[in-house]
């Protein structure tokens, strides 16, 4: 039984309140705050009609660390879970050190003038966490966050060596709109317009943006085109999972998201460089997530499904196998639990499962983590028992 605190009220944020108020006897007492109290006041009043459980919210700029550390002090949570923006993380890793408190999140630091994510600020921290026996767990989403411990899984049971990995993330759901991004769309607009890197023999390789397209039959959702992208937990993988020989990471885009994005690349509207406009100075790509649908309204809007999941290569007792391992969700059904869409859904319940096997003493250690590195059986175990069942399918190798 343990008190955490949620930092971040978006759509994330929201699938993990309702998510951790479904367990109360792990998490025993809620507290939700972010930049925007109206929204925390919400989401308390949603979590409330939905499981009966009461949330504390509050109201807090995450950049800066006096205020976490105040926050935190008079919250005195167990854990910290971060669902803010990854520009948070180092102010949010900062006052939970200054606290006492161990952290989780699922996006890795980037910093809010350059469009480059990494691990590379965050892992440094490990020595600081580790001195003070707490905990930070990077990653705790779907990908990263299950596609790594997928890994780990098939590292741990099906493979002797593994030598290639393709992580492969389809969202075939429809909301209606002409346009609009699953999550965040400043962060989903910068993930999407970098140049592709994957990892081969030992080396990154750069591809321009969404240059290389692979067509895969989904599961359920069928032939859906996946194009490559340079992705965070490529990162970490190819440190933890020994063997490599290379790993690429997959997102599927209709032809009429690649056209939008397209004509908004071609205008600038996307460029995080600022330019005045009437005096004023704005940042293109913040302008047009002011005029985007929220992500959070997506919800009820939403049908079809999504399938992310790891093809992985190599070889148990001296003979080649692949194996395919992945996750099915239903849109509408994640709004009929928790009001959010599938995307939103299947980052906040990987986010609670990792904050219970921290809490619970199942995953606790002292220093920097990222999932693949702790035992996946509780983590798999759980996914299968709080919405996010996964399939392993045995595939003919090449
Ligand atoms: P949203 O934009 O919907 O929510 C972010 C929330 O953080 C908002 O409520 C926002 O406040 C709040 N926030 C932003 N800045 C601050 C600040 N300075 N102080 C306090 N609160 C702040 O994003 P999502 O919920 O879609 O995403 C949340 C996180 O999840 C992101 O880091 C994203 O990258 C990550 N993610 C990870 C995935 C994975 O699989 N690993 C997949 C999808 C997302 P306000 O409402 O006032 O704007």
């Amino acid at each position: 039984m343990a008190k955490v605190l949620i930092i971040g009220a978006g759509g994330v944020g929201s699938v993990v309140a309702h998510k951790c108020a479904q367990v109360p006897e792990v998490f025993s007492e809620i507290a939700l705050a972010s930049r925007t109290l109206s929204k925390c006041e919400a989401i308390g009043a949603a979590v409330k009609s939905r499981t009966g459980q009461d949330l504390e919210v509050a109201q807090v700029d995450a950049d800066r660390v006096t205020e976490l550390v105040a926050l935190i002090n008079r919250v005195k949570p167990a854990l910290v879970l971060n669902l803010a923006l990854p520009y948070q993380d180092l102010s949010i890793m900062d006052a939970c050190l200054a606290c006492g408190v161990d952290y989780l999140d699922t996006a890795n630091y980037e910093p809010p003038d350059e469009a480059r994510f990494s691990y590379s600020w965050q892992w440094p921290y490990h020595e600081r966490f580790r001195q003070k026996g707490l905990m930070a767990l990077l990653g705790s989403g779907f990908d990263p966050g299950v596609t790594n411990v997928f890994c780990a899984y098939a590292a741990k049971h099906y493979f002797d060596e593994i030598h290639y990995i393709d992580i492969l993330d389809a969202n075939a759901g429809d909301h209606g709109h002409p346009f609009a991004t699953n999550f965040n769309p400043e962060i989903n607009i910068r993930e999407v317009s970098a140049k592709g890197r994957y990892w081969e023999n030992g080396q990154w390789r750069e591809t321009e943006p969404l240059a290389e397209k692979w067509t895969f039959d989904f599961p359920i959702i069928g032939p859906k085109n996946a194009y490559l992208m340079y992705h965070e937990e490529l990162e970490s993988l190819v440190l933890n999972i020994k063997g490599l020989k290379r790993i690429r990471f997959w997102m599927t885009f209709s032809d009429n998201y690649l056209k939008h994005l397209e004509v908004l690349q071609n205008t600038g509207m996307t460029s995080i460089e600022p330019v005045i406009y009437q005096g004023r100075e704005i940042i293109p790509l913040q302008f047009l997530k002011a005029l985007l649908p929220d992500p959070a309204s997506l919800g009820p809007r939403t049908r079809g499904k999504t399938c992310i999941g790891n093809i992985i290569e190599g070889i148990k007792d001296g003979k080649p196998r692949k194996i395919y391992i992945y996750n099915i969700c239903d849109h509408e059904e994640c709004y009929a639990e928790v009001g959010s869409q599938a995307i939103s859904y299947t980052t906040g319940t990987p986010a609670m499962i990792g904050g219970m096997l921290i809490l619970s003493g199942a995953w606790k250690k002292a220093g920097v983590f990222n999932m693949e590195q702790l035992d996946p059986d509780p983590f798999m175990e759980k996914l299968n028992i709080h919405g996010l069942p996964w399939q392993v399918k045995e595939l003919q190798t090449t």
